[in-house]
């Protein structure tokens, strides 16, 4: 049986060059695949392999001190849901890119909120706001009751969500996302922002789901491997589809790219919104932009070989 695991932890990481060295070996000795990111900041990965393999990955990871606490997501794998391994160094183990803004979460970050306290205070009528640090298209396949869903293309664009939240700087807010990784980060940039009561979800939306599935989070989580999305629970209690096919707004959960080129955007589209081609749009703009695109194509072939039969 394989399993996948989540996890990153945010400590200082002397060398990241020479811990992307000792990781390679270890997930390739044990026959793991997946992507890890390794920076001065600390460690971001997820991986895959069979259920020995990744235990014993655990054991060793966290006989180092400084990843001794490091929490481990687990779930079901597929045995596919990465086509290889990839261990690199990057200056984040985020990209936030946030320049003089940048938020070290070791100095400061929100305080933590446990998933049993998250699903209290839902329950409680306590007011206090959730606020999804993902990107659009994660949550467009799900999300938390209520919350708040900036519309995000890339985590660097937090600081353009700063006027959408402007209203919320004097309440209670509490961060999520899919692992935690990116809360802390998001969570110590509202911090650093004059935001008075920030909370982030400890070990994110997956530990959440985990606990107490088909309750407050809709729909489906979108992941960043094969499974694309996850459910959670037993299959009768995930009824709810929140996504929407972008093309006819059918309830959908297919993620797919966009067929131009210059836009190549992920976004849900039904199989009956998919031509016979196999190619998928996003916008009208797109199909557009495709179609005068090839047609120009066909007349600079037309053209030439109109010169040809000249000749
Ligand atoms: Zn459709
Ligand atoms: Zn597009």
């Amino acid at each position: 049986m394989h399993e996948i695991l989540l996890y990153y932890t945010y400590t200082a990481i002397a060398d990241p060059e020479e811990l992307c060295r000792a990781q390679r070996v270890l997930c390739e000795r044990l026959g793991l695949k997946g992507r890890i990111i390794i920076a001065p900041e600390g460690i971001n990965g997820t991986v895959e392999g069979l259920v020995e393999s990744t235990a014993q990955y655990i054991a060793e990871t966290t006989s180092e001190p400084r990843f001794a606490d490091m929490s481990f997501k687990r779930s079901i794998g597929t045995g596919s849901a990465f086509a290889k391994l990839f261990v690199r160094a990057r200056s984040e183990i985020v990209s936030a890119h946030l320049g003089a803004a940048d938020v070290n979460p070791a100095q400061i970050t929100g305080k933590y909120l446990q998933p049993e306290q998250l699903r209290e205070w839902i329950r409680s009528g306590k007011e206090f706001y959730i606020v999804d640090m993902r990107n659009d298209y994660e949550h467009a396949v799900g999300f938390f009751k209520n919350s708040i869903l900036p519309s995000l293309k890339h985590f660097r664009d937090l600081p353009s969500i700063l006027p959408r939240l402007a209203h919320l700087k004097n309440k209670t807010v509490v961060t999520v996302c899919t692992g935690g990784v990116r809360c802390e980060k998001a969570s110590g940039f509202l911090l650093t922002q004059g935001f008075a009561d920030v909370y982030q979800l400890h070990n994110g939306i997956v530990s959440y789901m985990e606990k107490y599935p088909a309750e407050d989070f809709l729909g489906k989580l979108y992941v960043f491997d094969g499974r694309v999305t996850m459910g959670f629970g037993r299959p009768e209690q995930n009824q709810v589809v929140v996504g929407r096919c972008a093309q006819c707004a059918e309830p959908n959960e297919q993620f797919v790219n966009c067929a131009e080129p210059s836009c190549h955007a992920h976004f849900i589209c039904c199989a009956a919104c998919v031509s016979a081609k196999g190619e998928a749009f996003c916008s009208w703009r797109c199909q557009l932009i495709h179609k005068a695109r090839s047609m120009v194509e066909w007349l600079r072939l037309a053209a030439r070989h109109a010169k040809v039969a000249v000749k």
